[in-house]
């Protein structure tokens, strides 16, 4: 019987396990040919040998979508082998640990603020404050690392013999421009007022 996606090409990001898997099997058995991606291989390779268990067609492509270059690596990867993407799922997602803010490792706090900023752009629904929390948390962390990198020098962190000094004083001013961080908290705690009726 034919299936309802013959000879389309799908791409499914996120789909070395759950809805994204899921997905990629049922494009899959409908007679698509699916493009997997996903951070892990191993997870990827399963996916992909139990649609060709079920007599599908897969092609797996482990990427880590964040990285810079990743995507316009798999757009030319995809354009190379095939004549068109017909069907595009975008199901990957990144789900920090379930803890307390306070908690929760800074650069992985700061990673999930960015893209939460930058998911909320890519659906017309950004704030001032998403911007804001993004912004702030980056550019105070930045400080704290390149400042702790000077402690561990020593004197030799302030010499400009080393780059530990020009990255430490080079971040200093992203606490100033495009907001400063206190402008920022204001924005982050006019919005939070504001939630509240305030
Ligand atoms: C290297 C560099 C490049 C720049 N490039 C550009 C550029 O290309 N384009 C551009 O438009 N601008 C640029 N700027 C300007 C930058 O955006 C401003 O420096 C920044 O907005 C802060 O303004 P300000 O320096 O006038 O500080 P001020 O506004 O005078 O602030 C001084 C201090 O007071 C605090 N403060 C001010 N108001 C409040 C408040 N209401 N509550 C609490 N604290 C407050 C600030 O947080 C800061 O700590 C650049 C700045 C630098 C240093």
């Amino acid at each position: 019987m034919p299936g309802a996606f013959d000879g389309r090409l799908a791409l499914v990001t996120g789909a070395g396990r759950g809805i994204g898997a899921a997905i990629a099997e049922a494009l899959a058995a409908e007679g698509a040919h699916v493009v997997l991606t996903a951070r892990t291989s191993a997870e990827l390779e399963a996916v992909e040998e139990k649609i060709h268990a079920a007599g599908g067609s897969a092609t797996i492509a482990p990427m880590d979508l964040t990285e810079p270059d990743a995507i316009a690596r798999l757009a030319q990867a995809v354009a190379e082998r095939w004549p068109a993407l017909d069907i595009l799922i975008l199901n990957a997602a990144m789900l920090g640990t379930l803890t307390p803010v306070a908690q929760i490792d800074g650069k992985e706090l700061n990673r999930l603020l960015t893209l939460r900023a930058a998911w909320r752009l890519d659906q017309g629904r950004m704030s001032d404050a998403d911007a804001a929390m993004a912004k702030l948390y980056a550019s105070e962390m930045l400080g704290r690392v390149t400042d702790q990198a000077v402690q561990i020098f020593g004197g030799m962190g302030l010499m400009s013999d080393l780059p530990v000094e020009r990255f430490w004083r080079d971040a200093r001013v992203e606490r100033i421009w495009d907001g400063t961080s206190e402008i920022q908290r204001h924005i982050i705690s006019r919005s939070m007022l504001r939630e509240r009726g305030a």
